[in-house]
């Protein structure tokens, strides 16, 4: 690995740390932040989980303030960001040609918390981005189906829509509901 630099301070200098048994990386002595190599990680990954359960987009907690795109310590460029599940506070930043993950402090912690550490690879998926922009959608509408009628009358029509799927003669009942 080439040199490394740090965007919190000009001089950070990275030590290298076990963020697991088996696990090397790379953190820099200034804002702790994580550099993981996508191949180290698989190596140790591949070791100690054989088989792993399909898990869903899930949010994790993460900064007050949504960090900004990150230059990759070791080639410069903008790394890609990945979100976890629907919130917007947590994200991994990841350079695809350098096959780096960066971790600010404490993330490492949070996806392990998380259940999500042996999953790294399947978040930067393109499969797993695309389930996320999908709950994102939902949650989306929901919000703005929530300004438009409230929350509780909301719950009702939810009750009654689920309801009416059931009913053979919904049609009926719907032209009947829009009668004057
Ligand atoms: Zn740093
Ligand atoms: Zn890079």
């Amino acid at each position: 690995m080439q040199k490394l630099f740090c965007a919190c301070a000009p001089k950070a200098v990275f030590e290298r740390c076990e963020l697991q048994s088996g696990l090397l990386a790379k953190r820099c002595a200034a804002c702790r932040g994580i550099l993981l190599a996508l191949p180290d990680y698989r190596n140790w990954r591949d070791r100690h989980f054989s088989e792993l359960p399909a898990v869903e987009p899930a949010s994790l907690p993460g900064r007050e303030t949504p960090s900004r795109a990150r230059a990759c310590p070791s080639c410069g460029h903008f790394m890609a960001r990945y979100r976890t599940g629907n919130a917007e506070s947590f994200w991994l930043d990841f350079c695809p040609s350098c096959e780096l993950v960066w971790l600010d402090d404490g993330e490492w912690e949070t996806l392990e918390q998380g259940g999500l550490a042996p999953y790294l690879d399947v978040i930067l998926s393109e499969a797993w981005q695309k389930r996320v922009q999908a709950q994102r959608a939902v949650s989306y509408r929901d919000d703005l189906l929530r300004v438009r009628f409230g929350e509780e009358t909301l719950a009702e029509i939810r009750r009654i829509k689920t309801w009416l799927a059931n009913r053979p003669n919904r049609r009926d009942i719907l032209a009947f509901l829009a009668e004057p």
